[in-house]
């Protein structure tokens, strides 16, 4: 990819959450590269309570006064066909999605109430789901489209008080890797990125120093480079925050060959644990492994 100023000209950009954090990041910067913004925002707490049109509105004054095209959507993104609905009555189609709108239910397992749970499910994973199937039949149409979902290193790696939002957050990259499956033939490319950025999300988590640096504005070139017509990725996962951008991916051991008959028990499987667990010659498979070619290394064991 050239390292032009990438730009977004005549196309649509759909932002959910946009009214703070890094959704007015993302939101603000294609205002200022020739997209038509929709910026949606619910305009509720960080907990999902409450609902103001101010958030949104700001932030399509901010875009507007710098000479871009930008338009509010209010509606919860577990709506997603108003918020699609926006864009296509404002501005005729829809190319860029940004599923991005999300709230926290921080509470221990032990103490979690059905309503932490479901409420987080709701936002993150129905909302991302419900804007996605809003926009696809016009990405199928048009034969394009770019989405981003938003997982986090919680759902990757495991939070303390957060086992909702890991569950939705984790979710979201198994829901994205099976609509860049789906949508590849139609040039539809679908990326996950866990960000890491300093915004109302994180002011209470992370110390003042550490946040000076963790500005959204810097997670904003990956995904403005995934959302790119230029781009080619599709179904990948990524981190960026603070300056540091990386991919992730899976990691399989060698594993075990067990014959499949009465000799597979769990004393089988402790003598060659350390075949199974070892990351020594492990490959990154982008799929399950070949049922048939593991059935006949399996059975040839002696
Ligand atoms: P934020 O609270 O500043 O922004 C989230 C925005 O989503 C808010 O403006 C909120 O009003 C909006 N929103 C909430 N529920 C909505 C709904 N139902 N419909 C429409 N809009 C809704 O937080 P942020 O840090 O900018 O978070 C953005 C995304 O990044 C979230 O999905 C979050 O889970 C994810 N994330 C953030 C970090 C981080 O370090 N900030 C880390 C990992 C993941």
């Amino acid at each position: 990819m050239a390292p032009q100023e990438l730009r977004y000209d005549g196309q649509t950009v759909v932002v959910t959450g946009a009214g703070g954090g890094l959704g007015r990041a993302y939101a603000t910067f294609f205002g200022s590269r020739g997209a038509n913004v929709v910026v949606n925002d619910l305009g509720g707490s960080f907990k999902g309570e409450g609902a103001n049109s101010k958030a949104a509105d700001i932030v399509v004054e901010e875009i507007r006064s710098k000479g871009g095209k930008a338009v509010a959507n209010y509606d919860s993104v577990e709506n997603g066909e108003a918020i699609i609905k926006t864009a296509i009555d404002n501005f005729g189609r829809i190319d860029v999605l940004i599923n991005n709108a999300g709230i926290l239910r921080d509470i221990s397992f032990k103490n979690m109430k059905d309503q932490d749970w479901d409420l987080i499910q709701q936002v993150h994973v129905k909302g991302a789901f419900k804007c996605a199937r809003a926009a696809w039949p016009y990405f199928r149409k048009q034969k394009y489209g770019r989405l981003i979902s938003t997982a986090s290193a919680a759902g990757l790696f495991g939070s303390f008080g957060q086992c909702n939002y890991s569950a939705a957050k984790l979710a979201l990259v198994g829901f994205t890797e099976t609509l860049a499956k789906e949508g590849l033939k139609y040039n539809i490319l679908c990326n996950t990125i866990a960000p890491i950025a300093a915004s109302r999300m994180t002011a209470t988590v992370m110390p003042p120093d550490v946040l000076e640096n963790l500005k959204p504005d810097w997670v904003v070139p990956l995904v403005a480079v995934l959302t790119h017509k230029s781009n080619t990725e599709t179904g990948a996962l990524y981190e960026a925050g603070g300056g540091h951008v990386a991919r992730l991916r899976w990691e399989r051991s060698k594993g075990a060959v067990l014959k499949p008959d009465e000799t597979l028990t769990p004393g089988a499987i402790i003598g060659k644990w350390n075949e199974v667990t070892s990351f020594k010659d492990a490959d990154h498979p982008d799929g399950p492994g070949n049922a048939m070619e593991l059935l006949e290394a399996a059975t040839q064991q002696p």
